[in-house]
């Protein structure tokens, strides 16, 4: 089995990052990737604050640019899901895929990033991928001139609540409390929208619909009691992220929510172990900051590995 110096697991910003700086420090890499490359940001409808774009650019869009950036790299590029990961006496790292397939690498860059998380509300299973969806860029044309609803009230839930008002007839913006957590900008543009309805100090309570699929949303007033049936056919649902990190091995250092803790360095506390992007503890999650943590991750790790064959 071949052992590379690095291994990086993801392909979304951060992943493409730290391949693209660890084989032009000329160590030997390989890339695991689950899906297209890109990540998040494919499900992204337009990026408007990553420097260099400043008509905005399509999330797919710079997925494939980032993409042709590292394709004239010899990066190994291996298809599949690292399922699990363990340290060998010998200082390495096994990383087990499906079909049995295993990697070994000296260090590991984990990019996995995250994804969003469920509602938990009654109906949600149920009328996943018939009403229910997490992904309005994926399915936002389903819906084209009918009636939605989204939940959730950070950055992803405003930018999605405006993308889909631009193609449904209406949107009601289902969130928890009065106030958002999202950027003002986003706040701003949400409340200036003719066809978009805030359904604030709200919660879902069920998810109803029949064979053909979801028909409406009963959300209920936190302070009032007060409920309403709001007629909808699709239902998307943004209230927040979960980290892709259980397989990486127990001794990892997690926040509560599963988060991986790293130093300024993106060094875990397991010497070989880097984490970059929405995979870490941290606050800001954005495809600029993913970037710089990518580079980051690399450059901590090209030095480990210059001590590790010194
Ligand atoms: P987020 O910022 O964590 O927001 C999650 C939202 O869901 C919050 O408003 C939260 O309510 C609500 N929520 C959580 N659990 C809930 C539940 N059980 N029931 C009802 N509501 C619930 O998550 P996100 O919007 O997915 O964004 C994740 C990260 O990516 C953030 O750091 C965000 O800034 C970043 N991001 C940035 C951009 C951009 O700048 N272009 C775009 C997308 C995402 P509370 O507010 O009451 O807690």
């Amino acid at each position: 089995m071949m052992l590379y110096d690095a291994v990086v697991i993801g392909a979304g910003p951060a992943g493409i990052t730290a391949a693209l700086y660890l084989v032009r420090s000329g160590v030997s890499v390989a890339r695991v990737e689950n899906a297209a490359p890109g990540g998040q940001i494919l499900s992204t409808a337009e990026i408007e604050n990553y420097p260099g774009f400043p008509k905005s650019i399509k999330g797919w869009e710079l997925a494939d640019l980032f993409d042709a950036h590292l394709a004239s790299y010899p990066v190994e590029r291996v298809r599949g899901q690292v399922l699990s990961m363990e340290q060998t006496e010998g200082r390495t790292f096994l990383l087990h895929l499906a079909e049995d397939k295993t990697l070994e690498a000296k260090s590991v860059v984990a990019c996995t990033g995250a994804h969003h998380r469920k509602l938990g509300a009654p109906g949600e299973d149920a009328f996943s991928g018939k009403g229910v969806s997490y992904c309005a860029v994926c399915d936002g044309n389903f819906y084209r001139g009918r009636d939605v609803a989204v939940v959730g009230g950070g950055n992803s839930a405003l930018e999605e609540a405006l993308y889909l008002s631009r193609i449904v007839n209406k949107v009601y913006l289902i969130h928890r409390r009065d106030a958002f957590r999202g950027a003002m900008i986003y706040q701003n543009k949400v409340r200036e929208a003719e066809n978009i309805e805030l359904v604030t100090g709200s919660v879902v309570d069920e998810i109803r619909g029949g064979t053909a699929g979801v028909d409406s949303v009963a959300v209920r007033r936190l302070d009032s009691g007060e409920t309403r049936v709001l007629p909808v056919e699709g239902v998307f649902i943004y209230v927040g992220m979960e980290p892709v990190s259980g397989y990486l091995p127990e001794g990892v250092n997690r926040d509560a929510a599963g988060f991986v803790l790293t130093d300024a360095e993106m060094c875990t506390n397991i010497p070989g172990i880097f984490a970059a992007g929405d995979i870490r503890a941290k606050r800001c999650r954005q495809v600029s900051s993913a970037v710089g943590d990518g580079a980051t991750a690399a450059t901590a790790a090209s030095s480990y590995l210059e001590q590790w064959n010194a």
